[in-house]
């Protein structure tokens, strides 16, 4: 809520918004200096005040945005309900059905992965419409009160004994239609643009705080005395140019995103761009500390710069999968924005 106040928490929102309209320069440096300040992260709203407030700016009606926007800027939180237990990669193959009565939806099916659902408020929701035609045809996004009737909610514990993510069952959930975003049966094209905000501008922020946290690796450095060793130090270079790249690659993203000029794929660079980044982070805090640091401190959840490089180290694999695989990403690189044939069985993301 401070930095709502002080107008630093949507620097991406349009200028209408506390804090929104900024420019690029002006976003980079607020990230930058959250990072500096080894602020923490804002693991609850990320979910809301990117994936979801992008989406409703972008395809929600102006009724949406009036009743949703301000309540996420009080601290409303949200979840992500699209993967299934059939349906990650190939996720136009959701099962969740949705049936038309009256003046709501009633929805049945099983979400899973949905990152912090077990805190949030609301579901970013996508659902089958019809079974007719193309699979994508058939989806409609929806957003869903995750407190309404017939929602319930398990979370799943990782190996590092943390509850990032939970499944969510659905069993005749009622969602009013004035919560569908777009039409019914054009949930696909919206869904497009949640992913987008999840691997372009979740990924802005995260590698900034990538780059803030080179600080602790050159501390790990010293700290074991390896300021003389070659291969730690060529190590070290090569890492620092690869979250550089990824920054600069981030920021070039945003740029065409503000100028409307954003294509299929540039999400997708950014993402594998941070994800092989942070692989690369996490391994050399690991290599370079020894056996000792893996005692240092207490497991604790984070993407990165837990004070544990273990932890660290086995977070920066999620990233691989989370928004959609590397593998994925390099389908959409290739087919979609390269225009390179298309593999026969097509995954459609
Ligand atoms: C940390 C984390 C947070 C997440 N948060 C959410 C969330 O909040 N909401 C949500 O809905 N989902 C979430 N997910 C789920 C995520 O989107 C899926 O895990 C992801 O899309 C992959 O789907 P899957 O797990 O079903 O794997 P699968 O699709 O079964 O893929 C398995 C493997 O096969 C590979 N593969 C699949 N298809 C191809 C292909 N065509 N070419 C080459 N390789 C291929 C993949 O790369 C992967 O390595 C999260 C995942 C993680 C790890």
């Amino acid at each position: 809520m401070k930095l709502v106040g002080a107008g630093y928490a949507v620097p991406h929102w349009p200028e209408q918004w506390p804090g929104g309209g900024r420019s690029l320069a002006e976003q980079k440096v607020i990230y930058e200096e959250l990072a500096r300040a080894d602020s923490p992260r804002l693991l609850l709203s990320f979910v809301s005040t990117y994936h979801a407030a992008s989406t409703l700016m972008e395809c929600g009606s102006d009724e949406q945005r009036a009743r949703y926007l301000p309540a996420i800027l009080r601290g409303e939180t949200w979840c992500q309900g699209f993967s299934e237990p059939g349906a990650g990669s190939d996720l136009a193959a959701i099962k969740t059905k949705a049936e038309l009565r009256g003046d709501h939806y009633v929805v049945s099916g099983q979400k899973v992965w949905s990152t912090m659902a077990q805190y949030a408020d609301k579901c970013l929701l996508l659902v089958r419409t019809s079974s007719d035609g193309p699979k994508q045809a058939g989806i409609t996004f929806l957003l869903m009160d995750m407190k309404a009737k017939g929602v319930s909610v398990r979370p799943i514990n990782q190996i590092q004994g943390d509850e990032e993510f939970c499944e969510i069952f659905l069993d005749d959930v009622e969602v009013p239609v004035s919560d569908r975003v777009g039409e019914e049966g054009k949930g696909w094209v919206v869904a497009q643009t949640t992913l987008s905000s999840e691997r372009g501008l979740t990924l802005m922020e995260l590698s900034y705080r990538m780059k803030g946290a080179l600080n602790r690796a050159a501390d790990l450095i010293r700290q074991n005395k390896r300021q003389d060793d070659v291969g730690v130090l060529r190590e070290f270079g090569k890492l620092v140019t690869q979250v550089d790249a990824a920054c600069a690659i981030a920021d070039k993203f945003l740029e065409n995103r503000i100028g409307g000029v954003e294509r299929i794929g540039d999400a997708s660079i950014v993402k594998n761009s941070y994800s092989s980044a942070l692989r690369a982070y996490a391994a050399f805090g690991v290599n370079v500390g020894g056996i000792e640091e893996q005692y240092r401190a207490p497991i604790t959840f984070g993407d990165l710069n837990t004070g544990n490089w273990m932890a660290d180290f086995m977070n920066s694999y999620a990233w691989t999968i989370a928004g959609g695989s590397e593998e994925v990403q390099r389908n959409i690189i290739a087919e979609r924005m390269l225009e390179m044939p298309r593999e026969p069985k097509s995954w459609v993301l």
